[in-house]
């Protein structure tokens, strides 16, 4: 059987197949990159008009009653709970994941006083580490980062570390940690994990609290498929919740808002790490596309996403480019995220001549071109042929252009 003919019969047994038709998906375009910035769904496009139109021109402020509006961060939480094993209370959707990791950092280097060391793993999503920095300098107190690459993360576990922070898929190889053992690690020290979930949320099936996980944030705007700068989430496992204190006490985390009381007493529960008000047409996309992963399922997801990453890496190592692309990803699918990173000293302009081609994926720094693979949008069909196109244009160099090579703002 050609891959052509394999990937048919794939998609005639996927059972993710029709969900689809729940996106806008352009015409023409093989879209491999919604691990960067996921499609329009067909709910979030009618939902921007309903709450413009009727909530919002006709209801105005009775919105926040009539429509919910207020319950939006946990409504949408606890459809996040379900897809990465958490409880319903335990996940809040706000801000974006920079300011969620700032607020859990920081408060759990405040209940781990004792101790002064921030783990994180060097060359991880820089914004994650960015902010690590602020808040290490914030709180000062002698606190410090220490970074370990990922295979010594386990032997850097010792007494002085408050917290370890990492990506539970790494946003450039692709690279899946063990969420279960690195925490129990962490715990056997006294030390408290904050995962992000930015690449696995929607895609694959986390259970946080199968990994007695303490505390993740995640992207509202990536596998959610909740549009452009689309809302985070964090998670703050239940019996952490009473303990930890948000450092940005905004009114949207007291206990009773409406009171307008001079004291700030923290809402119970995960509401507390609220801060202001919630973007309200921003969390009606979110919902949309959280709604359609909620359909699939994680198990399924997984599932999927990962067949269609050895899908793509066949077809590439069979054709003609196999020896000039480097893989930087787990060949293995148990260690691997949804999505798939080769290096070549070419990658810009062989990212910016496959979109030509139809076929987007994207470039990161220094060399590396990624391919994300949602299982909500995406054939085998479709995969193959990218794959395909991909070796055409490594292998007859027509990415050797100029316009190919001219950096573009965004990358
Ligand atoms: C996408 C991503 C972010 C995004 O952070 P924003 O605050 O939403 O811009 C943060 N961390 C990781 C690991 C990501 O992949």
């Amino acid at each position: 059987m050609s891959f052509q003919d394999d990937a048919r019969a794939q998609d005639a047994a996927d059972p993710l197949i029709g969900l689809r038709q729940a996106f806008r998906m352009p015409e023409g375009r093989i879209y491999l990159n919604g691990n960067s910035l996921g499609p329009l769904t067909v709910v979030a496009s009618h939902r921007m008009t309903e709450v413009v139109e009727t909530e919002w021109a006709v209801g105005l402020t009775a919105g926040w009653n009539a429509h919910d509006w207020m319950g939006a961060p946990f409504r949408i939480g606890r459809k996040i709970a379900r897809l990465i094993g958490a409880d319903p209370h335990e996940v809040l959707c706000a801000d974006s994941t920079s300011v969620n990791i700032f607020k859990l950092a920081s408060a759990a280097l405040k209940v781990q006083s004792d101790r002064s060391v921030v783990l994180s793993e060097p060359g991880d999503f820089p914004s994650d580490l960015y902010v690590l920095d602020g808040v290490v300098r914030t709180l000062g107190g002698g606190r410090r980062i220490k970074l370990r690459p990922a295979e010594e993360i386990e032997a850097a576990l010792t007494e002085e570390v408050a917290l370890l922070v990492l990506g539970h898929v790494h946003y450039k190889t692709g690279g899946l940690r063990d969420m279960a053992r690195l925490t129990a690690k962490a715990h056997s020290v006294g030390t408290l994990v904050l995962w992000d979930l930015s690449h696995s949320a929607g895609v694959l099936d986390v259970d946080l609290n199968g990994a007695r996980a303490d505390l993740a944030v995640g992207c509202g705007y990536k596998y959610l498929n909740g549009g452009p700068g689309a809302p985070a989430f964090l998670y703050v496992a239940e019996r952490h919740q009473e303990l930890l204190r948000s450092p940005l006490q905004g009114w949207m985390g007291h206990a009773l808002p409406f009171a307008f009381d001079d004291a700030y007493t923290p809402a119970p529960g995960v509401g507390r790490f609220a801060c202001g008000t919630p973007s309200i047409l921003a969390m009606a996309a979110l919902e949309a596309g959280v709604d359609v992963a909620g359909s699939a399922g994680g198990a399924a997801m997984q599932r999927k996403a990962r067949g269609l990453g050895d899908l793509f890496m066949r077809v590439v190592e069979a054709g003609p480019a196999a020896r000039e692309l480097e893989l930087i990803s787990p060949r293995d699918p148990e260690q691997r995220g949804g999505h798939v990173a080769y290096r070549h000293p070419d990658s810009y302009a062989i990212v910016r001549a496959l979109i030509s081609r139809g076929i987007t994926g994207d470039f990161r720094e220094p060399d590396v071109m990624r391919f994300g693979f949602s299982p909500l949008f995406l054939s085998h069909v479709e995969v193959a042929v990218a794959a395909a196109v991909l070796g055409d244009v490594v292998s007859t160099r027509a990415y050797d252009d100029p316009t190919f090579r001219q950096r573009l703002a965004v990358t």
